[in-house]
């Protein structure tokens, strides 16, 4: 027998699984899923927007790995926690496949950033996902102004919560509390604003296209920045998703739609330079004008204009963190490696490897990672005889309860599911999430 502990049991973790369980070559595989929260499916219940449910639905898919007999779920159990170094690990399994994703978040690195009312859009989207991790219980919603800086679908996300309405938001599993302070939210002018041109920003156009579809807002756009953009002459230079953005913000250019009360201002060219506030809280953004520069970027111009706003969210990106123990390559916050392969001083590393965004950075969308865990996984088959011959501890569940862990099992994570749906029915609402620790470890122990 094969034993493998996958860590992370996001999208990359549960793909991993799968394609240890299901593939032939190597019969015999068992698979330990860890995870640092007692709830599986990482960014899928953690990230992706509660009104999408279409994508939120996937957690069907996942589910039915984590519930096949040859993998076991072992949640609330951090590797990096409690004496389980990667080192640790290695004594317990034959291999270890980390899947730990990359969502720290990357700073504007402008002054102001420190004022009240300016957050990350991470804290933003894990208050209204309810991780457990998030501390914020508020976020600067008295309005009537929102800057978002960024230009990507995290970017568009956010900004598109900030307009939902309450009734929107119910029939979904946001948290209660995330819930009542965005029905009372005073925010109406969302600006969501871009160092580039729509030409390079990397939204998806169904998402971009979304915003245009939402109840009781309108999206306007500045004809004279889209004028900026090299492409706008001639889109046909663009790869097929910025000619599709193009086409969709030129669209809104030309025809605003009619007043409403709510409206999202698509900026573009403009990059933050300082965030300004009084009596310690945001009242603006001063940004920079941009122009292309003629090779694919932008360079200032040298002037400036300044946003007003009491709440500002960025969304430039993402980025991993290490894992102390496990190598790290700082500048691309990844851990580097070799087709899936870890590796140590540049020589591979027996029985680790790493997938998902922690292997290749915080880039494709959720089936990116399917790919993604193939490749490792048949690194590792290749790696199996060898593998099958190195000595690890009997019971690896035993020897994580003696360094302390009290692993939330399969039938814990259901008791949560179950809390949920009492939740939400003694609210009146469908599933709501719990979002603290001790709820959910309350939750679990009914199991
Ligand atoms: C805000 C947001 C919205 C998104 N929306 C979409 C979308 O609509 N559509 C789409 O296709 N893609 C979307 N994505 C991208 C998608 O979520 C990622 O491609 C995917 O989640 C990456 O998978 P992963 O398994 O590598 O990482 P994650 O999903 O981050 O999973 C990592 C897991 O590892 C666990 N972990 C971390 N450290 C440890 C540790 N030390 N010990 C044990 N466990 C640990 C975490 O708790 C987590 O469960 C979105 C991303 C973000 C950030």
């Amino acid at each position: 027998m094969l034993r493998v502990a996958v860590v992370g049991s996001g999208p990359s973790g549960v793909y991993t699984a799968q394609a240890l369980v299901q593939q032939t070559a190597v019969p015999g595989v068992r698979v330990h899923v860890l995870d640092r929260l007692p709830c599986p499916y990482g960014l899928v219940r953690y990230g992706v927007a509660p009104d999408h449910e279409k994508i939120k639905s996937l957690q069907g898919s996942l589910r039915a790995v984590l519930e096949d007999e040859r993998v076991s779920f072992l949640g609330d159990v951090e590797v990096g926690a409690r004496g389980l170094t990667p080192a640790a690990l290695l004594e317990l399994y034959h291999a270890v496949v980390y899947c730990v994703g990359a969502a720290r978040d990357r700073r504007l690195g402008v002054p102001g950033e420190e004022l009240r009312g300016c957050f990350s859009a991470t804290e933003f989207v894990s208050w209204y996902s309810a991780h457990p991790d998030s501390a914020r219980d508020a976020f600067a919603l008295d309005g009537p102004a929102a800057v978002v800086v960024g230009a990507g679908n995290v970017a568009v996300d956010v900004t598109r919560l900030l307009v939902r309405r309450a009734a929107e938001l119910a029939p979904t599993d946001v948290p209660q509390g995330a819930l009542e302070a965005l029905a009372a939210s005073g925010v109406r002018h969302v600006h969501m604003v871009a160092r580039r041109g729509p030409g390079q920003a990397k939204f998806t156009t169904k998402e971009l296209r979304e915003l245009g579809a939402l109840p009781e807002t309108r999206v306007l756009v500045d004809p004279a920045e889209l004028a900026l953009d090299p492409a706008y002459g001639d889109p046909a230079a663009l790869p097929a998703v910025n000619r599709r953005n193009l086409e969709v913000v030129r669209g809104w250019a030309a025809d605003g739609g009619a007043p409403a009360p709510r409206d999202i201002r698509l900026r573009f060219f403009l990059r933050p330079v300082e965030i300004l506030g009084a009596d310690g809280r945001v009242t603006a953004v001063r940004f920079e004008r941009t122009e292309p520069d003629g090779e694919g970027g932008v360079r200032g111009t040298g002037r400036y204009e300044e946003i007003a706003a009491g709440l500002v969210l960025r969304a430039v990106g993402y980025r991993g963190r290490a894992l102390p123990g496990l190598p790290f390559d700082p500048a691309r916050g990844t851990v580097p490696h070799e087709e899936g392969r870890v590796l140590r001083d540049g020589a591979v590393s027996p029985g680790e490897y790493v997938a998902g965004w922690i292997k290749r950075g915080p880039t494709g969308v959720i089936g990116t990672n399917r790919h993604c865990a193939k490749e490792t996984v048949e690194a590792l088959l290749a790696d199996a005889p060898a593998l099958a011959r190195r000595r690890v501890a009997a019971d690896p569940g035993a020897r994580l309860r003696e360094l302390g862990h009290t692993p939330v099992p399969w039938t814990g994570w259901l008791a949560i599911e179950r809390a949920e749906a009492a939740l939400g029915r003694s609210l009146g609402r469908e599933r709501v999430k719990i979002p603290d620790w001790e709820g959910l470890r309350a939750a679990a122990r009914e199991a």
